[in-house]
């Protein structure tokens, strides 16, 4: 059913564990509409990244289940969730290769009028256009001449190119510049139009562009409402 997934989920009465060590999930009841954007938020070890590795299935929930569109997540194909479902993390943003070949990383085969369109998208087109070769500019897994926000916005330009029912992110520590920040949320609000996306958020700026805040602590949701209310 999933090639038009809608996006809307749901850990259903989710209990995890890693291996056979102590519960850091006990019995998370948590639904997310299509369409809403998430901001996760918490204290260190608080089971954030646990639960962006249990939507996009890097593990499997202890009990419980992983609903995406009512459709547990173990019961679709690996190429469904991974159109449905992808992950931005604040690592591994880049590989050696040109910029164009970072970006089609998103949907392999897209046409260059397409990557292009993503980094116009997210507003990483005026940058690559001012590198030495343009898209055609090499760089390297840890950046090389790309700053941190650029990077960012590289990865978004992936992320839009794919153009996912449910994008989870988990955002860079990292500080940004001024001008840097701002492009980066102008990226990111383009982005997260029109899909769900759980963002494990650690700059202030995003959690007032998301509809919901979620605040975690040992594994469970302490407060639950619209960032204006926290
Ligand atoms: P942070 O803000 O530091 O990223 P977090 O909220 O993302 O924290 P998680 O990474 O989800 O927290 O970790 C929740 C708990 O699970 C922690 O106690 C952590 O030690 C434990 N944990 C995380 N990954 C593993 C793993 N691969 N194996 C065993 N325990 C793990
Ligand atoms: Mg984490």
């Amino acid at each position: 059913p999933l090639p038009q997934a809608r996006g809307a989920l749901h850990l259903a009465d989710v209990t995890f564990r890693y291996g056979d060590g102590p519960v850091i999930l006990p019995d998370l009841d948590l639904a997310i509409p299509a369409g809403q954007t998430v901001a996760l938020v918490g204290t260190t070890g608080a089971g954030k990244s646990t639960v962006a590795k249990l939507v996009t299935r890097f593990y499997d929930a202890t009990q419980g289940r992983v609903l995406l569109d009512g459709v547990d997540v173990r019961d679709l194909s690996t190429t469904d969730l991974r159109r449905a479902v992808v992950m931005v993390t604040q690592e591994a943003y880049l590989f050696s290769g040109s910029v164009r070949e970072n970006i089609a990383l998103g949907r392999p085969g897209a046409p260059q009028e397409d990557i292009e369109a993503a980094a116009r998208a997210v507003g990483a087109h005026d940058f690559i256009m001012a590198m030495p070769d343009g898209y055609d500019t090499e760089v390297n897994k840890r950046g090389g001449r790309v700053s941190a926000g650029q990077r960012q916005l590289l990865s978004f330009a992936r992320a839009f190119l794919a153009d996912p029912a449910v994008l989870v992110l988990d955002e860079a520590t990292s500080s940004l510049d001024l001008p840097g920040e701002r492009l980066v949320q102008r990226g990111l609000q383009t982005l997260l139009a029109d899909r769900t996306a759980i963002i494990i958020a650690h700059r202030l700026s995003t959690v007032d562009i998301a509809d919901r805040v979620l605040v975690m602590e040992h594994g469970r949701v302490i407060e639950d409402g619209a960032p204006a209310d926290l």
